[in-house]
């Protein structure tokens, strides 16, 4: 077993370190004072102008196949460089990107949606939550009635992340009763002219999702993306496919915040001595010094099944449920080493604190990583000798 990057590798990823050490973490005390203002971190003509900076140097499409004009470089590499961008809480993340689904589109809808998206020209959402239907995903109830060329969307769906700032989204509807998620569900590529609306929906965290309104949209009949039907397996393909990249994220953030809490243990004294010299206060940095480690390479395992093309769906609910549970555990000790300070808006760790919290949420809460983990071991489709066998 070989665990060293090669010389490539080390390239890429100490460039973007860099670029995060120069370019983005200088901005935090600002972007921290716009948020506490209540105000977007980043607009997105700034956040546009990281982004060209970074294409400059090649880094546009990270993982994009390089035929889009991507990089293409793969799993294992996406899942490093954006450790290192999760060092920072500047919502900043490289252009170029499309969801994994658009690239089913057929060669128009790739003229339309794909590549507009990729060049950053367009913005699209997913949305197949609904008030009604979140891990039970299959008890969606917007629907999709066929009208001559075209089909008349009805319902509403909830907690959208882009969804006010989309002009197009993928949204998944239910067109055969009968057969429900089972080839009853279709996804529909719609632009907001087509007169669908958004309203955002305040959160604990720095961005807010939306719940989208359809009320007799109608759509062509060739904005059906993938095949009539087979859209609720493209739906669990949209979320299977990138689980790895949440914790990944957040490997960067946990890292620098227990960077924080060392130097803070080596700089508060208290009864005459740095709190460093108390165990209690050791033992939270070894402990999330060892779960850091365990997180990097469950993320690393999940991303590398991803590139051999090996069937990855357990090892990405594994490293999404300890990543999310473990970055939580980890904030909690640092805002704890820091004492009054840490609970404060004079330090970014209680907005670290907000937003690792979504991540025992969205794309599957800790409870259905859980359910799916269990089931793959008790139906038989993974082994608990895990990939080595
Ligand atoms: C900020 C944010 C962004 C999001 N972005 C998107 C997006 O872009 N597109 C999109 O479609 N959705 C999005 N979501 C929705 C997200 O995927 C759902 O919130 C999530 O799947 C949970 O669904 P729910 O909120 O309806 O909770 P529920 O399904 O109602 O669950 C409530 C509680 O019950 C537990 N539970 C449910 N079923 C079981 C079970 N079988 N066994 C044990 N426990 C169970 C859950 O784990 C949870 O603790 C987003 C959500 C948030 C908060």
């Amino acid at each position: 077993m070989d665990f060293t990057l090669d010389e490539e590798q080390k390239e890429i990823r100490d460039w973007v370190r860099t670029f995060v050490r120069k370019e983005i973490i200088p901005l935090e005390p600002e972007v921290l004072r716009r948020e506490r203002a209540g105000q977007p971190g980043l607009t997105r003509d700034e956040l546009k102008a990281l982004q060209d900076k970074a294409k400059q140097a090649g880094f546009f499409g990270v993982l994009t196949p390089q035929e889009y004009g991507g990089m293409g470089l793969g799993a294992v590499m996406t899942a490093l460089l954006e450790a290192e961008l999760g060092r920072s809480f500047v919502p900043f993340r490289f252009g170029g990107y499309a969801d994994n689904i658009l690239f089913h589109g057929n060669d128009e809808q790739k003229q339309r949606y794909l590549l507009p998206t990729i060049s950053g020209e367009r913005v699209s959402c997913f949305a197949i939550t609904e008030p009604g239907a979140g891990s039970d995903a299959k008890a969606i109830r917007t629907t999709a009635v066929r009208d001559g060329d075209e089909w008349v969307i009805n319902g509403e769906k909830t907690f959208i992340t882009q969804g006010n700032e989309a002009d197009f989204v993928m949204v998944f509807a239910v067109t055969d009763k009968e057969k429900g998620a089972d080839g009853g569900v279709t996804c529909f590529l719609v632009d907001r002219d087509m007169g669908w609306k958004s309203e955002p929906i305040p959160t604990m965290g720095q961005w807010g999702p939306a719940a989208l309104v359809f009320d007799n949209v109608r759509v062509p009949h060739e904005n059906i993306l993938g095949e009539e039907g087979k859209g609720f397996h493209l739906a669990m393909q949209w979320i299977g496919q990138g689980r790895y990249l949440l914790p990944a994220r957040a490997i960067g953030s946990v890292e620098r915040l227990v960077e924080m809490a060392i130097e803070q243990a080596k700089n508060r004294v208290t009864f005459g001595q740095p709190i460093a010299e108390y165990q209690a206060i050791q033992w939270m940095i070894a402990d999330s010094a060892v779960e850091i480690e365990a997180l990097r390479w469950l993320v690393l395992h999940a991303a590398w099944l991803v590139d051999q093309k090996k069937d990855s769906r357990q090892a990405q609910s594994i490293a999404k449920l300890y990543g999310g549970i473990k970055a939580n555990e980890i904030v909690d000790r640092v805002l704890q080493i820091h004492g009054g300070m840490g609970y404060t808006r004079e330090l970014p760790i209680e907005r670290w604190y907000r937003e690792l919290r979504l991540l025992r949420i969205y794309e599957g809460t800790d409870e259905i990583q859980r359910r799916t983990i269990a089931r793959n071991l008790l139906k038989g489709h993974a082994n608990i000798r895990g990939t080595l066998g």
